[in-house]
């Protein structure tokens, strides 16, 4: 096996060896203008100054420092070249630096100015690097301290991101801009009032059922520009604005991170390798978190049925009764469902099992809200007042009693209020035709319960109204079967039609 011959140059002989003191100069360097590493900034001047003063063998031959400049070339770093220079002209001795990263942008440069430096009889130390050019030169260790370069290059990357990671953890964030607010000389979010009620009728016209092109439209009508200060909203700048969990006040930090040192390219967070992070009051709300999250499920429940298919047999959308209705057979969710059988309204709400032991059981939407707000105007104020003590219902009890103070009688079925206050509905089997009913109450039978709706109110009541069904007309039991002939017709359609085709 060849064994590598390494020729080492002899240690030379330090300028103190013939002057007494060693003029010694420091290089500082910051790679991202951000105001954290603006400090760190004048920390490493600081620093370097207190260092150097303060060796009586040292003498001080200036800090030189580029500040604020990323990854950039020697060539423009104009304190940098003012330094090789001052070297060049004999004027230092050492030079005193961070790192090798912060010292040179990349292999190459770091070779050439360190054997530069070195055949002027400059010598540098790269404190973190724990390298001291005096105390051994060669080829091999400049090749070794060259690696460490390329090595830290990428470190430095990774650090960056880290760095902005660690303020993350911190609650310290990047601005980004955020109609309704605007940056202060720190960084802030600061309310703009003029955009923020814009914001605020926004998510108040979603929230009372608006959609989001009647929203549009109605900016348009006001004369109220777009976020750009285009003359008219698009949908989607009304969307976007809606889907901005940013307006409670919270931020989530680290959507995108950088990819990696070498393209700098951002990348979407998957939360695979990189945490984000939820903050929560990170700025002034201009939107409660109640109304915001509201709103996103008012567009869930929109999003499943959002278009118009009312003769179609699919579901409806479930807007504003939600997941509220629950089938009195089986307990399960009743779903909003086009009904298109001898029916005014088309739209019903159904047991998605539809099987025998649930009778099939459907109610008309219509009929469901009438009931709920001959409910609503049954709640009384005094009741929902004895439960502001309780535990269990007393933060429920006090919003109850602000919305019935604020609105003694309701005219429609708002998702806002129903969120609020109910916490599901129950109804009564609604199994027998009227005959049926004058038979049992010939019998002198109790049969009212049969007809009701129960609403469970969140607040701990329980409030029971007659749920308005005319069994002649629309008993459930009738409607269902006529439904499910009807769905059995469409089924034998759709075959015929797929026969024909095939
Ligand atoms: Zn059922």
């Amino acid at each position: 096996m060849e064994v590598q011959k390494i020729k080492l140059e002899p240690i030379r002989k330090t300028i103190r060896e013939q002057t007494g003191k060693l003029r010694v100069a420091a290089y500082c360097r910051v790679s991202t203008d951000t105001e954290d590493q603006k400090t760190s900034f004048d920390g490493q001047v600081k620093h370097y100054t207190g260092l150097i003063e303060g060796n009586p063998e040292w003498e001080l031959a200036g800090i030189f420092a580029d500040e604020g400049i990323t990854g950039t070339s020697a060539a423009k770093r104009p304190e940098f070249q003012r330094m090789v220079k001052e070297c060049e002209e004999g004027k230092i001795d050492l030079i005193l630096t961070k790192s090798i990263s912060r010292f040179a942008r990349n292999t190459l440069e770091c070779l050439t100015f360190v054997r530069h430096l070195n055949n002027l009889g400059v010598h540098i130390v790269f404190e973190s690097n724990n390298i001291d050019t005096r105390t051994a030169f060669s080829e091999m260790l400049l090749t070794v301290l060259a690696a460490f370069a390329q090595e830290e290059s990428r470190s430095i990357s990774e650090n960056t991101s880290w760095g902005i990671r660690k303020r993350f953890e911190d609650g310290v964030t990047r601005w980004s801009r955020l109609y309704g607010y605007e940056k202060t000389a720190d960084g802030e979010y600061q309310i703009v009032p003029e955009h923020a009620a814009v914001v605020q009728k926004i998510f108040e016209l979603y929230e009372h059922g608006e959609s989001i092109q009647s929203i549009r439209k109605y900016l348009a009508a006001h004369g109220i520009k777009s976020p750009t200060g285009e003359p008219k909203w698009t949908d989607s700048a009304v969307h976007t604005l809606l889907i901005n969990e940013r307006y409670t006040g919270d931020i989530i930090l680290q959507k995108f991170l950088t990819e990696d040192h070498l393209s700098h390219k951002s990348i979407k967070n998957d939360s695979t390798e990189v945490p984000s992070y939820y903050i929560e009051n990170h700025h002034a709300a201009i939107i409660p978190r109640k109304q915001y999250d509201r709103c996103m499920k008012i567009m869930g429940m929109r999003r499943v049925n959002g278009h118009r298919k009312e003769h179609d047999t699919g579901t409806c959308n479930q807007y504003p009764l939600g997941d509220k209705l629950r089938c009195p057979y089986c307990g399960s969710v009743l779903y909003q469902r086009a009904v298109p059988v001898q029916l005014k309204h088309k739209k019903g709400w159904v047991c998605e099992k539809g099987d025998d032991a649930c009778h099939g059981f459907i109610i008309r939407s219509n009929i469901v809200e009438t009931a709920l707000l001959e409910a609503y105007k049954k709640l009384e104020a005094g009741k929902i007042a004895e439960k502001v003590n309780s535990l269990r219902f007393g933060a429920d009890a006090k919003l109850a009693l602000e919305i019935r103070k604020a609105h003694p009688v309701m005219k429609s079925v708002d998702f806002w209020w129903v969120d609020d206050l109910i916490d599901h509905i129950e109804f009564g089997a609604h199994s027998r035709t009227d005959r049926e009913y004058r038979r049992l109450a010939a019998l002198g039978e109790d049969v009212v319960d049969d007809r009701t709706m129960k609403v469970f109110w969140k607040c701990g009541l329980i409030t029971t109204v007659m749920s308005g069904v005319d069994a002649d007309r629309e008993h459930p039991p009738m409607i269902a079967e006529l439904y499910n002939s009807y769905l059995e017709r469409q089924k034998e359609a759709q075959k015929e039609k797929e026969a024909e085709t095939a």
